[in-house]
């Protein structure tokens, strides 16, 4: 067995990272033993370094096998940017160029071979002739006819492990039933390997559901918050892609339509302008972000609601792979309910199709925390509520809603079951339009009783009886609203009800506050990014491939200067600090100097002077001396200039005791401003100075 402080070494060097994500060293040394294994873990989760790291270990070569030609050039891409011989074979490649990789297998120069399944044979012969050390099965599921993303071609891998009974085979998916997982494994082959289960919990996405009023001016609102950012806006319809597309792009923003009525062409083209950050936002139906590695997408809306909760799950999966916060926006709708409820009654098997768009009209409706609905759902559960949801944010205020809920069952009573929600709310509110009219419902008894409800709210709470199993509607006749058992309890029986108070539109404080920032100044973070954007023109790959935002974030706060310090940051590999480490220093060092050089503009003319005779290599007493100045101002000055940036070791001039002395009384007095307290504290017996210098130690060390 290889040793945890091995492995460490190889992920530093060729990932550039410090630690191991959950699971991931466990599957790897499983690998490493020659043990097959299935590994389901979520989008985003880190599954590639799981067989990546085993392949550069391992003495053979590693054959993957992707169903997904785009993704494959971009993975093969990053492992060679991270100096890893890899290559790939499909389709797409002419006759001249398939034969030079397979003479780079031959010839043991590649420790990668990417490959989709249809392309297998291109490898029958050569199977023999080099020793392969592991296949690695991405997308696993896709072999299984129970997943929800059956490819025929993944059939004919049953065959690899009967071909190839030496090697190790690992199977990763994000698909996480039971039922599926399993079914890999008997199909793959190897029944036998150890499943290896990762947490589904997404901690760095925030969630949240609002209602689908003014979607288009929420949306609007929500994108300007992220001017700057990646994301995507998922739609139910191709024409729907187009209009909303169109509308961003009329409010300034880089957005592009894509589905699957676009050409093959357009869509690369769409795919990879968006890779590189020159498009923004994607506004797409569900075909979209299969085929994705990018790592920077902040945030994921989904502007109609999804049909159920795996799809819903893996697109906002999509979002802050990097691990960096990031947005998910679901808006729901009444219209959006009806028609995917047709969609499922028409599809193959209803049944289930309708059981899992219950499933996600339930999440939405929620009014407890989203998070432990959804991993629930996978079978996890969680302890706490998770805090990064907006039930759990703004916890919805319940009432009693017995008198509106009334209302509402009456006047459906009152058109004998046989109106939709829309008349129901029509006639509540008194409406004077030509449905009303035509059917002469302004003569109901309720007409006009629930005025001071407004449409929206009345659709909610209509909605919230619905879930409280008080109204059904009745899809095969025209969608009407029927009254059940339990809504007589509360017409008749004084049952009572509690309704919650609808959310509403948020207001546009957030996006007001962003722009504060952005007008404030650049941060190294913009500098970092514009560089990194420079180099991806000018090498054209995409810029996440030079350095991820997580980080460049890093980067950023850590300010290395030095190759050492370079190599420290995480995403750093060797290859990359070759590459791309000193023009990232350089941009780093000429941001910290004009810092540095503003700051100085805001410190008087008298420190600069103390300062440029303490360079000199004078003593504080000789430039008390020199300037005809006390000492204690001297102290003074130099405090100031450390806590400016200025190196300066101020512990030099203070005892070691003294320091503690002061760390103790900071603890009891818990104010590192005033000195007049540390002063009484040590009964006068301190000098001023040498508290003031103690108390900028302690603060500059918890800096
Ligand atoms: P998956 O295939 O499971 O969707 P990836 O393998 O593409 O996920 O990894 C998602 C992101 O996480 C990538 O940007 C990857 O570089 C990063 N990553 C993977 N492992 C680690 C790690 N141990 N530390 C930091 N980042 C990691
Ligand atoms: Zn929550």
């Amino acid at each position: 067995m290889i040793s945890t402080n091995e492995l460490s070494i190889v992920l530093k060097q060729y990932f550039g990272y410090d630690t191991f994500r959950p699971l991931q060293e466990e599957i790897i040394q499983t690998v490493l033993s020659g043990t097959d294994t299935l590994t389901i873990m979520p989008t985003g989760g880190g599954k590639s370094i799981c067989y990546q790291l085993p392949a550069l270990i391992l003495p053979g070569i590693t054959i993957v096998i992707s169903p997904l030609i785009a993704l494959m050039k971009d993975q093969v891409d990053g492992l060679r940017a991270n100096g890893i011989e890899a290559a790939y074979l499909n389709s797409s490649q002419d006759y001249d160029r398939q034969q030079e990789v397979r003479n780079a297998i031959l010839q043991s120069q590649l420790k990668l071979i990417y490959i989709a399944p249809e392309s297998l044979g291109l490898l029958q012969d050569v199977v023999d002739q080099v020793a392969i050390s592991l296949v690695a099965i991405d997308e696993a599921h896709c072999i299984s006819s129970w997943g929800h993303d059956f490819r025929p071609a993944y059939t004919q891998l049953g065959f690899l492990k009967k071909r190839l009974p030496q090697t190790t085979f690992i199977a990763l998916t994000a698909t996480a039933d039971k039922t599926t997982r399993n079914d890999i494994c008997e199909q793959l082959n190897i029944p036998q390997a150890k499943q290896f289960v990762a947490s589904f919990d997404r901690p760095n996405l925030s969630i949240e559901v609002r209602p689908a009023q003014k979607r288009i001016q929420q949306l609007l609102q929500f994108v300007g918050t992220y001017s700057e950012e990646s994301g995507i806006i998922y739609c139910l319809s191709r024409k729907n892609t187009e209009a909303i597309a169109e509308r961003l792009s009329l409010q300034g923003f880089k957005a592009e339509a894509y589905h699957a009525g676009l050409s093959a062409e357009k869509r690369s083209e769409v795919q990879d302008a968006f890779i590189n950050d020159d498009v923004r936002i994607i506004c797409a139906t569900v075909a979209f972000g299969m085929g994705i590695d990018k790592s920077n997408v902040r945030y994921i809306i989904h502007y109609n609601l999804p049909k159920n909760i795996e799809g819903y799950y893996q697109e906002i999966g999509r979002a802050g792979r990097d691990g960096l916060p990031s947005a998910t926006l679901l808006f729901y709708s009444y219209a959006d309910m009806i028609q995917l409820r047709q969609f499922a009654e028409n599809s193959g098997n209803a049944e289930v199709q309708l059981a899992k768009l219950d499933r996600m009209l339930q999440y939405a409706e929620a009014v407890s925390c989203r998070r432990k609905i959804l991993l629930s759902y996978f079978g996890e559960y969680l302890k706490e509520d998770c805090g990064n949801c907006d039930v759990c944010k703004n916890p919805p205020a319940p009432f009693d809603g017995t008198t509106l809920t009334q209302k509402a069952l009456s006047t459906i009573a009152r058109v004998q079951q046989k109106e939709a929600m829309g008349v129901i709310i029509d006639i509540l509110r008194g409406a004077q339009n030509a449905t009303i009219y035509a059917k002469q419902l302004q003569y109901i008894k309720t007409y006009g009783i629930g005025r001071d409800v407004s449409w929206q709210d009345w659709q909610q709470y209509l909605i919230q009886m619905i879930n409280q199993g008080l109204i059904e509607i009745a899809f095969q006749d025209h969608s009407a609203l029927r009254l059940t058992p339990l809504a007589k309890s509360v017409l008749f029986e004084g049952q009572r009800v509690r309704l919650t108070a609808p959310s509403t539109v948020k207001t546009f404080k957030k996006a007001q506050k962003k722009t504060e920032k952005t007008l404030q100044e650049t941060t190294l973070f913009d500098k970092l990014r514009t560089l990194r954007l420079s180099l991806s023109r000018e090498m054209e790959i995409p810029a996440y491939q030079i350095f991820s935002d997580a980080t460049l974030k890093e980067m950023e706060r850590s300010r290395p200067m030095t190759d050492e310090e370079m190599l420290a940051v995480s995403g750093v590999s060797q290859n990359k600090l070759e590459n791309y480490g000193d023009l990232f220093i350089r941009e780093i060092i000429k941001f910290h100097k004009s810092k540095r050089d503003t700051k100085d503009s805001r410190l008087g003319a008298t420190y600069l002077t103390t300062w440029d005779l303490f360079q000199k290599g004078q003593t504080p007493e000789q430039i008390a001396k020199a300037r005809g100045i006390h000492t204690t101002t001297v102290f003074s000055h130099l405090t100031k200039l450390a806590e400016n940036g200025k190196k300066i070791s101020l512990e030099e001039y203070i005892t070691p005791e003294d320091l503690e002395k002061i760390r103790k009384a900071k603890s009891e007095i818990k104010d590192d401003q005033a000195l007049r307290p540390y002063f009484d504290y040590f009964e006068e017996q301190m000098p001023y100075e040498t508290i003031r210098l103690g108390l900028t130690i302690l603060r500059l060390q918890n800096q």
